[in-house]
């Protein structure tokens, strides 16, 4: 058994951490610092630079010459090899940092530590993809021997945004690609949980990643971030967040008309039909918006119940979320923990207090959690709301928190119709055991991802991404690849 709070005293001491332009570790260029503090309790963990423009040029710069020399002369199976090599450094390194988010984030440890598959599977994939990137010869309409055929190259240096839900999946889904297409990265962490993406570009680092071709600046959005959307100096910018700072940086990005993809919001419905099996159903439409404390792009927020059984089914729920532990994440016991911080706390308050304002019933939860043991922290109460009609504030916006709006309805296509009155388009979710029904639903959902039975499933292998507000392009899968690859026509007068 791993004795965590022993590791975590290894892992972080206060002291200051340094990012990673070129291959080097470096301070900012203005000297600036940001402190990284656990969401649980408020303890300073490290520092981290407060890297700005001038930090970013620097690192562009490392990308674009990493990019034209030594990568460019690595063959894909090279390419491969490294990968493969990095995924074994993720493995030797797994409960280090898994600990490191959630010390930094707050993600339940139980949790992170589950996230193996999907990360070290997300660099294997990416690895067997590295030698499968090929194009085409093309039959064409020209008389003569004239031959025209495709090859698939690297858009060269890309721009790399990431949130703080997810550091070690967020920063992996994006480099692995990235780096299997021969590529080169800026990425740009969340201010509120920088320090697990350090720790992943030093695990690179030693697996032999040439300098430059991974180049980490933290910093703040405002500065740091918008310097990168903007670069003239960066081809593509891939960018996982909310859709207000998406909108933005696809502003940004019109300067030298670089390529953008956008991982954004969502307001995901979860569709409990009449013929559900109720007991399967019920703890994952609950974990659908619980897991992460709610701070998941998918979070399933609006729970749609057939009437016939919506009183039995979402008591049940309800019932659920007043069993769930919430605690510290370092505790192996703990399913919900903190918030990442005090002002996202307060946002979720916000809507905790906007619910019955609006006339929405609190069913369990509703408030914040108080005591001793969770001082310093950001707890906010698993809360289940009744009685929510589609025009209140709680069933429109995306609250990013631990909270459920529970929705009556009577027929199929009545709910498909409510499902898709939102500006979002991310996953959906729909239980029924009639498969024409599941069908139906999963056909007519206008949503990225639909899981039927089942909710949150993401895989390497299988793309994922929204539609409308919550963004384009595809990560996972080989449309990942397509993200990162320029397709060049050659032509041939023999
Ligand atoms: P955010 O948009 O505030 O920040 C995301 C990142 O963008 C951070 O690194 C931030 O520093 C940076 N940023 C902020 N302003 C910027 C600017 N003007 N220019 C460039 N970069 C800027 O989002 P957040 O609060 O960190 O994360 C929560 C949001 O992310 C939610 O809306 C959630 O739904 C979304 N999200 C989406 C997915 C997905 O895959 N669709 C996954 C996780 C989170």
């Amino acid at each position: 058994m791993t004795d965590w709070k022993a590791l975590a005293a290894e892992l972080y001491d206060g002291g200051p951490r340094l990012m990673f332009i070129g291959g080097a570790w470096c301070e900012a260029r203005s000297g600036k610092v940001m402190d990284a503090r656990n969401p649980a309790d408020g303890s300073l963990l490290a520092t981290v630079p407060q890297g700005g423009a001038a930090d970013i040029d620097a690192a562009v710069a490392a990308a674009r010459k990493a990019f034209e020399g030594p990568w460019s002369r690595f063959t894909p199976f090279e390419r491969q090899a490294l990968l493969l090599r990095i995924a074994d450094g993720f493995e030797a390194a797994w409960e280090r940092l898994c600990l490191s988010d959630t010390l930094d984030m707050g993600m339940p440890i139980q949790r992170t530590l589950a996230n193996s598959r999907r990360v070290l599977g997300m660099l294997r994939f990416y690895a067997g993809q590295a030698v499968a990137i090929h194009g085409q010869t093309i039959p064409n309409s020209f008389p003569g021997e004239i031959y025209s055929q495709t090859v698939r190259e690297p858009v060269g240096v890309v721009g790399a945004i990431i949130p703080w839900n997810a550091p070690i999946a967020g920063s992996v889904w994006k480099i692995a690609p990235a780096l299997a297409t021969g590529c080169t990265v800026v990425l740009k962490p969340s201010e509120e949980a920088s320090l697990t993406v350090l720790m992943i570009a030093r695990i690179m680092q030693e697996a032999g990643l040439p300098d430059g071709v991974l180049n980490i600046v933290t910093g703040l959005g405002a500065e740091a971030g918008a310097a990168l959307a903007a670069h003239p100096g960066v081809d593509k910018i891939v960018f996982t967040g909310s859709t207000a700072t998406g909108q933005a940086i696809a502003r940004a990005a019109t300067g030298n008309l670089k390529r953008v993809s956008l991982e954004l919001g969502g307001k995901s419905p979860v569709i409990v039909c009449r013929d559900a099996d109720i007991d399967k159903a019920v703890p994952v439409a609950a974990m659908a918006v619980f897991a992460n404390s709610g701070q998941i792009c998918i979070a399933g927020s609006r729970l749609f119940v057939a009437r016939e059984i919506h009183d039995e089914f979402v008591r049940r729920v309800a019932d659920f979320a007043a069993r769930l532990r919430i605690g510290h994440g370092i505790d192996e016991g703990t399913d919900v923990g903190p918030i990442i911080s005090a002002r996202q706390a307060d946002r979720i308050a916000g809507y905790l207090a906007a619910g019955p304002n609006e006339g929405a019933e609190v069913l369990t939860g509703g408030s914040r959690v108080e005591g001793t043991a969770f001082e310093g922290g950001n707890f906010i109460q698993p809360t289940v709301f009744g009685g929510v009609t589609d025009d209140m504030t709680i069933a429109r916006e995306e609250i990013f928190g631990p909270v459920i709006s529970a929705l009556p309805f009577d027929t199929l296509d009545e709910v498909v119709e409510r499902a898709n009155a939102t500006p979002y388009g991310l996953a959906a979710g729909v239980f029924s055991t009639h498969l024409g029904t599941a069908h139906k639903l999963a056909h007519r959902i206008k949503a990225g991802s639909v899981w039927v039975n089942m909710y949150h499933a993401i895989d390497p292998a299988v793309p994922f991404g929204g539609v409308k507000m919550s963004g384009y392009g595809r990560e996972g899968g080989t449309e990942h690849l397509d993200e990162y690859l320029d397709t060049k026509a050659i032509w041939i007068n023999a």
